[in-house]
């Protein structure tokens, strides 16, 4: 498969890169995260993001929990 064909996996759609907003609910609070790299299915609107990135919004969660954030605005491009 190459880097160019990708395709959403719920709808077969193609995916464009760019960047998203990610808002996570972690129950006790939400972090909201601007400007994250992620790959979006221009037929469903889906927002898939790279295993790094991925990793990059958990971390982030964990740091939010951990300073019991009710909320926390990250923005990734800053
Ligand atoms: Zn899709």
């Amino acid at each position: 498969m190459s880097e160019l064909g990708k395709t959403c996996a719920l709808c077969g759609g193609t995916l464009v890169a760019g960047t998203t907003t990610f808002t996570v609910d972690f129950g006790a609070g939400v972090v909201v995260v601007r400007h994250a790299p992620a790959e979006t299915c221009d037929q469903c609107g889906e927002s898939w993001v790279d295993d790094a990135t991925a990793a990059k919004l958990e971390c982030l969660v964990v740091e939010a929990k951990a300073e019991s954030k009710q909320f926390e605005v990250v923005d990734m491009a800053a």
